[in-house]
């Protein structure tokens, strides 16, 4: 394990039972109070996107802002807010997708990517791709490209990659 990775590690923060039973909540809030942990978590992110040739990081709601925007910044990219639905002032495609129980929507500004624009998704956690799915679908019916899609943490035993087919996906931390 290299230094960044067993430093994210050791501040993951696990809560049994968040939001609900049976759930083991991963929190970053430790990573984001740590100035070295959380430069590790932006740096990590910056290298698999410096050289994608992307012109927008597209980050979702709402931990994929905190770590999409510090790297569209240092990159010098546009930042895309992917917003639960009703949240977004502007015009919005919107994309619903199952849940276990009932479904959840997700929106994006209709001009937010125009097409043929090369786009990287951000957030902080693939768990069963449902939500990543659903902004990968939204870039799409405004005509971009997902090249790339990164997550800190992936909980492997929920099989998200599946949902999340031709694109290359990258994690840094797995459970
Ligand atoms: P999914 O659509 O199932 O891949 O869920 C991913 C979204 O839900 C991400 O935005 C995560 O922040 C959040 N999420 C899902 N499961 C967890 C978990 N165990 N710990 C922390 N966040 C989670």
């Amino acid at each position: 394990m290299s230094e960044p990775i067993a430093l994210l590690h050791r501040l993951i923060r696990t809560i049994p039972d968040f939001p609900q039973p049976g759930i083991q909540f991963k929190d970053i809030t430790p990573i984001l109070a740590d100035g070295d942990g959380f430069r590790a978590a932006v740096d990590l992110f910056i290298a698999q996107i410096q050289d994608a040739n992307v012109q927008k990081v597209v980050g979702i709601d709402a931990r994929g802002f905190l770590f999409g925007a510090a790297v569209a910044y240092a990159l010098g990219l546009g930042f895309i807010p992917v917003r639960k639905k009703g949240k977004l002032p502007w015009k919005t495609q919107h994309h619903s997708y199952t849940l276990e129980y009932g479904t959840n929507t997700v929106e994006i500004h209709e001009d937010a990517v125009s097409p043929g624009e090369r786009v990287a998704l951000i957030d902080d956690l693939l768990a069963t791709g449902g939500t990543a799915s659903a902004a990968v679908n939204l870039v799409r019916q405004l005509g971009g490209e997902v090249v790339k899609a990164i997550f800190l943490i992936e909980l492997d035993f929920l099989g998200g990659r599946k949902n999340l087919t031709g694109i290359p996906v990258t994690t840094f931390l797995q459970y």
